[in-house]
């Protein structure tokens, strides 16, 4: 009886082998059936003219696994750059649940994610998810960078300046600018709170940063000027022509009145010979012009314009020349065609833009430290060249 046993246990081996076999080929057949269903629904929303929940219902289908990760990630970007962005947070926030993916994945997806959370305006979202990620050594760097932008854009300028010094000194210069303006921020609302104190505190802060700021010295400088620092303000104002040449039109006007205030005609004068070898611009030139005219007469202002119009060219340049010639002619009909020539002239002038992002390109006829196009700090200057400074 026992050898009997012994002899049915192959069978019965066997036959529980067979069954297995069975039931696992009857699950593959009962999953494709589903599959085939479910691919066949889709496509009917799609003969049916309902692409959306075609979609919607292929992206469910898709399993994620090492294999199909890549679809995924690539599906959810190209849904937020069609600015379809529900989508794209279905996909990478389905992905980062996952747990079958690995960790590395996972936070490629969390930094997807974030950029789908920026691209809808959930910023306090993003946020938590970027904070998550800035001390990620593979993600750092663009998760603060994102942590910024959220704090730029939230007027969080404290928790900007914050990350911006935690990059350290070997980031990138335009979030060296950006911390600068940070800074000016802090001086502008210290300002209207009329809390001048703070607001040169601040200024400070953002030329140690950056010593090209700009805006720093025009702020530091009025606050001076306001105070009756006159020196102060200039010592703080005349190395824009060397730092910024691109602004020393905009800072001219306060050159000139604080070497007036002062009573300095003289230290104008080098001042302005010496800006002028630095190429800052025909604002500069003009104003040297003007000033050689009333020491030497016009004809060497002309001489002087003549020289400098042969090397940079440009309309104002232009237009001053043809200011000196028509006071030079006498005769009616040659004074009336310099008159018509001024006019076309100074239309030119009118319709130009005054100021271009020297990082995007986008042209104003106001001046912002932000641009508005590109988000880049104090890169917004006036135009240089033929129609410009
Ligand atoms: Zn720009």
């Amino acid at each position: 009886m026992v050898e009997l046993l012994f002899l049915l246990l192959p069978i019965a081996a066997g036959y529980g082998w067979y069954m297995g076999r069975r039931s696992v080929r009857q699950e593959r057949e009962v999953h494709r059936n589903r599959l085939s269903q479910r691919y066949f629904k889709g496509l009917n929303f799609l003969l049916s003219d309902q692409p959306d929940k075609a979609v919607d219902l292929f992206i469910d289908m898709l399993a994620v696994d090492s294999q199909t990760l890549e679809t995924h990630m690539a599906l959810g970007n190209l849904f937020r750059r069609r600015g379809e962005v529900d989508r794209a947070i279905r996909i990478h926030q389905n992905l980062v649940a996952r747990p079958s993916i690995g960790e590395e994945d996972r936070r490629l997806a969390m930094l997807e994610l974030g950029q789908d959370f920026m691209v809808a305006g959930l910023y306090d979202r993003a946020e938590n998810i970027f904070d998550e990620l800035k001390d990620d050594p593979e993600h750092s760097q663009q998760a603060q960078e994102q942590l910024l932008a959220i704090y730029q854009h939230t007027k969080d300028w404290h928790q900007a300046i914050k990350v911006a010094k935690r990059m350290g000194k070997d980031r990138p210069m335009a979030i060296t600018r950006a911390l600068s303006h940070f800074y000016c921020q802090l001086a502008g609302l210290a300002l209207d709170k009329g809390n001048s104190r703070e607001a040169l505190k601040e200024y400070k802060k953002a030329l140690d940063v950056d010593s090209g700021c700009t805006r720093a010295r025009e702020g530091l400088a009025k606050l001076y000027r306001d105070g009756g620092q006159l020196e102060e303000a200039l010592a703080v104002l005349v190395p824009v022509i060397s730092t910024d040449p691109d602004n020393s039109s905009e800072v001219l006007p306060v050159i000139a009145d604080l070497f007036s205030r002062l009573g300095d005609s003289e230290g104008y004068y080098n001042f302005l010979a010496k800006a002028v070898s630095q190429d800052s611009g025909v604002s500069v030139v003009l104003a040297y012009a003007d000033l050689t005219q009333a020491q030497a007469g016009i004809g060497s202002a002309e001489a002087l314009l003549l020289d400098e119009l042969k090397r940079h060219p440009t309309l104002k340049g232009f237009r001053r020349l043809i200011q000196y010639q028509r006071e030079k002619v006498a005769e009616p009909s040659a004074k009336e065609s310099l008159n018509l020539l001024a006019e076309l002239v100074e239309q030119q002038i009118r319709i130009r833009p005054t100021y271009r992002c020297r990082h995007c390109g986008f042209s104003a006829n106001k001046r912002y430290w932000l641009c508005p196009s590109c988000q880049q700090w104090g890169q917004i200057k006036p135009i240089r060249g033929l129609d410009g400074d």
